[in-house]
């Protein structure tokens, strides 16, 4: 545990139990429930067979936990309630969820079944969000905000009114000055009286990757003299008192509780201004940023930790706004907070199999001195100097020398085997020796290549867009010292699909050495619950994971599974890119009866298993080809 440092990036939902596997507390190691379910059992009661009493899932699988959701939402919750009483604030917080840090239907619903006893809303951003925002609300809260953000047209706008007709608690936050003509013509159009929030482009600069949208160059947001402009239309088309909310957004991962302040005091300055222009103030909105701690270091140096927690936070956030008010004499207003990575980054867990492993240099054969021998009578004169210089310096332990020899000695035989006058038996035999070569004199590269069946275009995007490193750890044999070290790659055809960065700064993961505890190796990508599943593509066309939902039952390591769904198959995937698998499958199924003869029928069933299988690998399936391939054969 330790040497992934779980404790440190895992609490409290994520541990190490007796059995050297990953446990999870969809409760938390806080709360008195301590229901534990280990993700080993989990793995396996998705993946076995349905014959073995399985769900005969394959993977790659999220596993969703709901309690953590739960929990995440209700521990925000009560760090701002904390912060409210301690400083005697005099208002309440009353969060959402932006839906696009995971639009996942269950999530969403979750969400505002847990929240909807502190009025827990959502917020919006674009119009199919808004859609499933005012559907999933309808179960809710009807206190509950629904923050539309994000470009709106007048299909969006005239959306977001419709909500406030159906008694949704709308808040239309104007993100460019242009918008607010079109809500002022379609709310009197549709003689709907709206609630107006504004987003303002703060000064404050959060100079983190997450922070590029904040300060005065920021992408988002209205400036001060634009913020002016509006109030001054508002109150000339006599619609002032509908603006009631300022929004602000410093950036993602707000890396320190003194930069939030920096920025929230700012935008509170921005409100009591807008009450002194006569604007009928509620809510400020201090937007997303609340952070995840995901290498577990508490540190504010780098990009993927911070150093509070959510009390600290809210501590700082009811404090900043507080002490702007009370200078001014303004009424505390509603807090209101749109934290998306904090409120599920933790709920879901990606795991994912070790399909093979290539050796690195450590793959070549040895030499025997005969085949050395032969090899140094098989290479060109300048090589064979190389060679003996290498020997002379090797004898002499003069390793660096030996190194420099040895590259020449390589480049030369690569010349060689170019030209067509050294064999590939020769060439292999070259590999051998400088393997052999940096064995001795300590340089060998002992990072292995891990190939996992996985696509990090699809499931870890953000690793690859933006270099974002997640805790990757195995889910089991943690009991046992790794011994290697590798990275990981992945099934798509693309040199960027690979793994070469960890937490704690590692360009390489220790690994166990594969065939153990069954010959089976899983991995689990943690803390991915937040914008990986939406950003996730199709490259290569490897689709969407399976998913299972998790919550815990009566007893140790007990739990039910409440939603199992397989994976996107070739057919769902092929489907995204236009083609037509039914289509698709009668043109071939014609094709197999046309040359096929007396095999057509078994032909064509091997198709129609292709269209309805995952497009990631099968690890049972030798056997399963071997099967098809005697029926069609
Ligand atoms: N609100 C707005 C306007 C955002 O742009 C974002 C994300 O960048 C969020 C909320 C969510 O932020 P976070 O996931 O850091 O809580």
């Amino acid at each position: 545990a330790a040497l992934y440092n779980v404790d440190g990036w895992g609490g409290p939902y994520f541990t190490v139990n007796s059995s050297g596997n990953i446990s999870v507390l969809p409760h938390g190691s806080d709360t008195l429930s301590h229901e534990e379910i280990d993700l080993m059992k989990i793995v396996s009661r998705a993946s076995d067979p349905k014959s073995r009493g399985g769900l005969g899932l394959q993977l790659p699988l999220i596993v969703r936990f709901p309690e953590i959701l739960k929990n995440r939402v209700e521990s925000l919750q009560s760090a701002f309630d904390g912060a409210i009483e301690s400083n005697d604030y005099d208002s309440h917080y009353q969060g959402v969820y932006p839906v696009k840090c995971n639009q996942d239907r269950f999530v969403v619903e979750d969400i505002v079944k847990f929240g909807s006893g502190f009025r827990f809303g959502l917020e919006a951003g674009s119009k199919p969000e808004l859609l499933l925002a005012m559907s999933s609300l309808c179960e809710g809260n009807s206190e509950s905000f629904l923050i539309c953000n994000g470009f709106k047209d007048c299909e969006y706008i005239s959306l977001a009114l419709v909500a406030r007709k159906l008694k949704l608690n709308t808040v239309i936050v104007l993100e460019q000055e242009e918008e607010l003509d079109l809500i002022i013509e379609l709310s009197s159009k549709l003689c709907i009286r709206p609630v107006i929030g504004m987003r303002a482009k703060l000064r404050t600069k959060h100079y983190g990757h997450f922070g590029s949208t904040s300060g005065e160059e920021g992408k988002f947001g209205l400036t001060t003299t634009q913020i002016l402009r509006v109030v001054k239309k508002l109150e000339q088309v006599g619609m002032l008192d509908c603006l009631q909310l300022l929004h602000f957004h410093i950036g993602s991962q707000i890396p320190t509780t003194a930069l939030l302040a920096d920025g929230v005091g700012e935008a509170t300055q921005v409100y009591c201004e807008l009450v002194r222009l006569g604007a009928h103030m509620r809510v400020i909105d201090i937007g997303g940023g609340l952070g995840i701690d995901y290498d577990g270091s508490k540190s504010s140096d780098s990009d993927i930790s911070v150093v509070y927690g959510l009390q600290e936070y809210a501590d700082a956030v009811v404090r900043a706004i507080q002490y702007v008010c009370d200078r001014r004499s303004i009424k505390h207003p509603v807090i209101c907070s749109e934290s998306g990575r904090a409120i599920v980054s933790h709920h879901s867990v990606l795991v994912f199999e070790v399909v093979g492993c290539s050796n690195g240099y450590g793959g070549v054969p040895a030499l025997s001195t005969l085949g050395l021998q032969y090899l140094v009578e098989e290479l060109s004169e300048e090589a064979r100097v190389d060679y003996h210089y290498l020997s002379a310096a090797a004898i002499k332990g003069d390793y660096d020398t030996c190194l420099l020899y040895m590259d020449e000695m390589k480049e030369r035989s690569v010349e060689q085997f170019k030209e067509g006058s050294l064999g590939i038996e020769q060439l292999v035999a070259v590999d051998g020796l400088c393997d052999l070569v940096r064995k001795v004199v300590g340089r060998a590269e002992l990072v292995q290549t891990y190939n996992v069946n996985l696509s990090i275009f699809t499931s870890i995007p953000d690793f690859w867009g933006i270099q974002q490193v997640f805790p990757i750890v195995p889910i089991h044999r943690l009991d046992e010292k790794p011994s290697v070290r590798g990275i990981l790659s992945d099934l798509t055809c693309d040199s960027d699909g690979k793994i070469d960065k960890f937490i704690n700064g590692e360009s390489s993961l220790p690994l166990h050495e594969l065939g153990g505890e069954g010959g089976r190796y899983f991995l689990g990508m943690f803390l991915g619950g937040a914008y990986e599943e939406a950003l996730g593509g199709f490259h290569n066309l490897f689709g969407g994971p399976s998913v299972v939902r998790v919550s815990s039952s009566n007893g140790p390591n007990s739990f039910v599974v409440t939603r199992a769904v397989s994976g996107h198959s070739c057919g769902d995937v092929l489907r995204v890119m236009q083609h037509e698998p039914g289509l698709m499958f009668e043109t071939l199924k014609h094709r197999a009866q046309e040359f096929g003869h007396e095999d057509s029928v078994a032909l064509a069933n091997a198709l129609a298993r292709s269209f309805s299988s995952m497009p990631y690998l099968k690890p049972s399936c030798c056997l399963t080809a071997k099967n098809d391939a005697a029926g069609i054969v």
